[in-house]
């Protein structure tokens, strides 16, 4: 493509879906990704689509985009995965489940379905959880999902309506509208969007953002095993804790009948190799919820960078101080779950439309002036989920 009038510089589920939008609205789109379709943290994430309640804003993104991955669930290909299990919070003891209460009631005044759990309902939805546990919460629409594929059904969308996709492609550099290309070419378009993930650091230096490394393991097939996504609620205890390093029980049953279990969090970590000390601690944290996945072989693990803000939300919307490059990154462990929306509010402001929710809170310009805000990002550290 010659006159491109938008370029997204990134193929994982961000930058697919910025692509599908753009693309719907008539826009001619080139996609330019240096990998394969759906690499980086889409490749290594989770793929768990949850709406999530720390803050109002994060809660209102989810919302909004889990309401958008249910309406096109239909259809999605075979290959992605979609299984509607919902979330299950899990709730070691009374506090837990008093705030497992709380955010029940929370959910259900959004119109959100949700069920608090006893300890009897919680053994009769889960009887591989240790004994003794407090009860939960159940969240009945969220769903699992294997993200790469979706990248590449979005973007397919996006070739249908005369889009091209280039992978193997790598921009080294960023000059307003022009991009330079690692062979040396230069490229241009009116619209430029960086959706390249926790790497967008390199293309826009100085952006509000942090590598935040993640481990995963997944087990050989035990189908029946486990029938939620299972997380624990106890990361609310350390919510405002200062931990550089953390890891929370978080399993989710694959439709392989896999398991894939996390979930760590690191800063200070750019290399990806695996952090033994650290898998242990997150495998024996599974275990102790999960007794019978001692019994269980691991056939691989892996480790993949989430794109961490200092407030946890994500960019999206115009870059300060450059011309026709906007942002669609920061997602830290939501990208999976926040990437339909994404797409979808990007585009609407780039057309001049009202999107579906209020934007500014995820608009890149709130970090203008906020460089003491940049070194406080290990500040939240232990508020900890995917
Ligand atoms: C361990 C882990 C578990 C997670 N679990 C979940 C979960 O359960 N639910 C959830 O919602 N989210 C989860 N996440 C977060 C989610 O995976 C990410 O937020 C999401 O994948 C971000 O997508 P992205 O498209 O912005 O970035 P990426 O998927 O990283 O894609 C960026 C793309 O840009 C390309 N790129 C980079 N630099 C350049 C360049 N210079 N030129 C061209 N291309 C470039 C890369 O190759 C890559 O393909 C998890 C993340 C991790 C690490």
């Amino acid at each position: 493509m010659k006159h491109p009038d938008a370029i997204v510089i990134g193929a994982g589920i961000v930058g697919a879906s910025c692509a599908e939008r753009l693309s719907a609205d008539g826009q001619r789109v080139l996609v330019l990704e240096a990998e394969v379709v759906g690499s980086g943290a889409t490749a290594a994430g989770m793929g768990h689509v949850v709406v999530m309640d720390d803050n109002e804003a994060e809660f209102a993104l989810t919302r909004y985009a889990r309401q958008l991955w249910l309406e096109c669930a239909h259809q999605l290909p075979a290959a992605a995965e979609w299984e509607p299990v919902g979330t299950l919070w899990v709730a070691a003891d009374d506090e837990e489940l008093d705030a497992a209460r709380g955010k029940c009631a929370f959910y259900r005044s959004q119109g959100c379905r949700a069920d608090l759990l006893s300890a009897q309902d919680l053994y009769r939805a889960e009887p591989k959880l240790r004994p003794g546990l407090a009860g939960g919460l159940l969240v009945h629409d969220d769903a699992v999902t294997y993200p790469p594929p979706v990248a590449a059904w979005l973007l397919e969308r996006a070739r249908n309506r005369g889009a091209e996709v280039r992978t193997g492609v790598r921009v080294q550099a960023l000059e307003g509208g022009t991009l330079r290309l690692m062979n040396g070419d230069s490229l241009q378009a009116g619209l430029v969007v960086v959706a390249a993930g926790a790497a967008s650091l390199r293309l826009i230096p100085g952006l509000p953002l942090q590598p935040r490394k993640g481990h995963l393991a997944i087990t050989d097939r035990a189908p029946g095993f486990v029938h939620h996504q299972l997380v624990e609620l106890g990361y609310l205890k350390s919510a405002h804790g200062s931990a550089l390093e953390s890891v929370a029980f978080n399993v989710q049953p694959r439709a392989t009948g896999q398991l894939l279990i996390g979930s760590s969090r690191q800063f200070g970590q750019t290399g990806a190799e695996i952090h033994h000390a650290l898998l242990s601690r997150m495998l024996q944290r599974a275990i102790d919820y999960l007794p019978g996945l001692a019994d269980l072989s691991i056939l691989r693990t892996w480790t993949g960078f989430r794109a961490a803000t200092p407030d946890k939300l994500p960019l999206i919307g115009p870059a300060p101080d450059r011309e026709q490059v906007w942002l669609a990154t920061g997602h830290e462990g939501l990208g999976i779950t926040t990437s339909l929306a994404t797409g979808q509010i990007l585009a609407d402001l780039v057309a001049g439309r009202t999107p579906g929710i209020d934007p500014t809170p995820y608009a890149p310009a709130r970090f203008l002036s906020a460089e003491d805000e940049r070194s406080s990002i290990p500040e939240a550290a232990d508020v900890h989920f995917h």
